[in-house]
């Protein structure tokens, strides 16, 4: 989408970047529903690997996982939930990977650290051992503040935060419940490229821009994060093991899917069994992640949200 140069830009400067979702930051700025607003987005690193020198132990821990925000929605309040349009991805080259000795799923297999740039160009991603892919930007970490305390930017939970799914990308709208009054979006952690699982510990992680517009939908509670994309609803949710997210999204995928469809949960669980798919989105981070995905044409046009 090409960009409007009258929309509002929420700028990566550190007095825009948070570190942790909470109710007690102040919003970097006020927007209203059905505003494109471009915001631009800071790497996972925060700028610190510029080069294949710049090794992950020297990284400040203090600088991780920044987001953009808070931004106040203007109207929104709790009991509402937010609507995020993802409109346009662009990153800005190189990406960077780091290898790091016992981290990640495999970790016992590095032996040496490393910080491998990853050059992105008209769209392509040139990665080690001579492959370039084609490069599908997404967000890793999108949310809004909790009702109360604070959540590190680096976890995933029911506000949203480092959901590390990569079916948050351009086209997609992401559906966030609102804590608080303005709901405080916040995002950044854009990856160029990430695999389920994010098994090496990060995606081709990249600074960038991302335009987006809000819509509120009020009174509307969802069970967990929703993102709709083209063909399909995923319910995403986290907990400490994969078994445990797995039955839990399932839980609430059917539940949710009953009570659209008013039919009973044996049925919606038939449903789910037989059309729906159990993903996974990261397996690294201090809670780890999967998603439900629902065929659209599963809802008969009945979807949870008003169209
Ligand atoms: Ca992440
Ligand atoms: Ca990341």
């Amino acid at each position: 989408m090409a960009q409007n140069p009258e929309s509002r830009i929420v700028s990566r400067d550190p007095e825009n970047l948070i570190y942790a979702f909470s109710p007690a930051n102040p919003p970097c700025c006020e927007i209203a529903p059905g505003e494109a607003v471009i915001v631009e987005t800071q790497d996972c690193f925060c700028g610190q690997i510029q080069g294949p020198d710049d090794l992950f132990e020297k990284v400040g821990w203090d600088r991780i996982n920044p987001a953009t925000g808070p931004i106040f929605v203007q109207g929104a309040l709790p009991g509402d939930t937010l609507a995020v349009e993802i409109l346009d991805i662009r990153v800005l080259s190189p990406g960077v990977m780091v290898a790091v000795p016992n981290m990640g799923a495999a970790g016992h297999r590095i032996t040496e650290s490393r910080s491998m740039l990853i050059p992105l160009r008209n769209g392509l991603a040139h990665l080690p051992g001579d492959i370039i892919l084609e490069s599908h930007p997404m967000i890793g970490v999108i949310g809004t503040a909790p009702k109360e305390g604070s959540v590190a930017t680096g976890t995933p939970g029911p506000h949203g935060g480092n959901l590390d799914s990569k079916v948050i990308a351009e086209g997609s709208t992401v559906y966030l419940p609102v804590n608080v009054p303005g709901a405080l979006l916040a995002l950044g952690d854009l990856h160029a490229l990430m695999g389920d699982g994010e098994v090496l510990i990060c995606g081709v992680e990249v600074a960038g821009t991302v335009t987006l517009r809000t819509r509120l939908l009020k009174g509307l509670s969802l069970p967990c994060p929703v993102v709709e994309t083209e063909d399909a609803v995923y319910l995403i949710w986290s907990e400490e093991t994969l078994d445990s997210a797995a039955e839990a999204v399932v839980d609430k995928s059917a539940s949710l899917l009953a009570q659209t469809l008013r039919i009973r949960d044996e049925e919606a669980l038939c449903l789910l069994s037989a059309r729906g798919n159990l993903q996974v989105c990261q397996i690294v981070d201090p809670l780890k992640t999967v998603r439900m995905e629902i065929p659209k044409y599963l809802f008969k046009g009945n979807y949870p949200w008003p169209t």
